[in-house]
């Protein structure tokens, strides 16, 4: 038998100005990135992918940088529809944040209108501002049962890879809870035996809790097992500020970390969002069990958390995702507010470089997801990517581009997305969906909690 033929699939090679094709390696000027069906074929030099594939579509990217598209690893999408929300006055501190505001005046009164039109919203901020793939968290017990069915076709529409839960928790009691459970594995398999069978679906679940202080020990136990039997992630808020710590050392005698090894969860199968308030005990937790954890700098600044030491978890080699949290979805914000916050904390301005919170943005979100070959353009990798202005006002250098991209450019220099092979942003325009009919119908949804409230 001869040697089998030449791959004949004619694909697509993109020719920007530069190329970060990762966030470790060097990127490279007129480099390219060659594009077959959904995923990266090869990346290198734009001429020399040309000269080898002279069947292929050539699209010429002058004054643009490719990147891979981002890792948003937590968002509320159902937040937006509480963004400006009047109050009487601001709440004090995190518990009152969540009992007298955050619960009874807006995730108690969410229906499947109010989150299926902030999940349109949310996919189109998330896409224009460059990021591909998301985890979302929904708490709402008054969209149970088919809140995830609610959002799912408005991230289908968009296009994006996304990750789609039902936050389970005991704080409406045992009903509720079992029927949040139910949400999730009907959600999971829905996506594997119905969704699964259409290839363009980028659909998926996993099984979120809220906390220990909402969630007994048996309930967990439950929910844990589920999750192993279904082979996906457990996701749960850890320590977002003093109060759940505290609350553990009162009523277990160990911190939340602690407690959630005592049960046998913190492993690779947990994935730990916020560790803000961390003992020295709890991170050594995160790093020997390999626990995932995901880092949301703004929105934990904006309840008046705190800061997390994600330098020192990186440092002993914990993976680290970054989330927006329901606040401001565009990720170039979340990761420029990483690279500064952790400068600030520690008064030293070597830690937390540009390649860190890059790497944080893409790899670091998809490692911490669980999802492979998604956050690197390289072959064999989904052709996830966006192309940015490069036009900075000083000059480029192989040496300082990661460094202008996380410091100079946001959301708006976003010019094309492109999501597993196919392009839903376009010179600056979403491919499918009607912006200005998602934002008008999302004030009409808005106002309807707002005056429920
Ligand atoms: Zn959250």
């Amino acid at each position: 038998m001869g040697l089998s033929p030449v791959d004949p699939a004619v694909g697509i090679i993109l020719c920007p100005d530069w190329l970060l094709a990762d966030a470790e390696t060097e990127p490279i000027q007129a480099g390219a990135v060659r594009i077959v069906d959904n995923t990266v074929d090869a990346v290198g030099l734009g001429s020399a992918l040309i000269a080898r594939h002279p069947e292929d579509d050539v699209i010429d990217l002058p004054d643009r940088i490719i990147l891979p598209g981002f890792v948003n690893a937590h968002v509320h999408m159902y937040g937006l529809l509480a963004h400006g929300i009047p109050l009487d006055a601001a709440p004090k501190g995190f518990w009152s944040f969540l009992k007298d505001f955050w619960w009874p005046k807006v995730e108690d009164r969410l229906d499947h209108e109010m989150v299926a039109a902030a999940a349109d919203w949310a996919c189109t901020e998330m896409l224009r501002s460059g990021t591909t793939t998301f985890l979302d968290i929904l708490e709402a017990p008054n969209t149970l049962p088919e809140g995830l069915e609610a959002q799912a076709g408005a991230v289908e529409r968009s296009g994006l890879r996304g990750i789609l839960s039902f936050e389970c928790t005991e704080r409406s009691g045992a009903a509720v809870a079992a029927a949040g459970l139910k949400e999730n594995v009907r959600f999971i398999e829905t996506c594997r035996h119905v969704r699964g069978n259409k290839t363009t679906s980028l659909l998926s679940g996993l099984i979120s809790i809220h906390t220990l202080f909402t969630c007994s020990d048996d309930f967990i136990h439950e929910v844990f097992n589920q999750a192993l039997d279904l082979n996906v992630l457990l996701h749960a808020h850890c320590n977002e500020g003093i109060h759940e710590g505290e609350w553990c050392e009162a009523n277990y005698g160990h911190r939340t970390l602690e407690h959630y090894e005592h049960l046998g969860v913190a492993g690779p199968n947990f994935l730990a969002s916020q560790v803000v308030h961390l003992s020295a005990t709890e991170q050594r937790i995160l790093s020997d069990r390999n626990v995932r954890c995901s880092h949301m700098p703004m929105a934990n600044a904006e309840v008046g958390g705190g800061v997390a030491p994600i330098p020192e978890l990186r440092g002993a080699g914990v993976t680290v995702g970054l989330g927006s949290d329901g606040y401001v979805n565009d990720l170039y914000e979340v990761a420029r507010s990483a690279f500064l916050i952790h400068k600030a904390r520690l008064q030293d301005p070597g830690v937390m470089d540009a390649h860190q919170v890059l790497a944080m943005a893409t790899t670091g979100g998809s490692e911490a997801l669980g999802l492979e070959r998604v956050g690197r353009l390289a072959p064999g990798w989904s052709a996830d990517l966006q192309v940015i202005d490069s036009r900075f006002p000083t000059p480029t250098t192989t040496a300082n581009l990661a460094e202008q991209v996380v410091l100079f450019r946001n959301g708006q220099h976003v010019e094309s997305v492109m999501v597993a092979g196919k392009w839903r942003v376009r010179n600056g325009e979403l491919v499918t969906g009607d912006p200005d009919a998602q934002r008008a119908h999302l004030q009409q949804q808005a106002l309807r909690l707002w005056s429920a409230a």
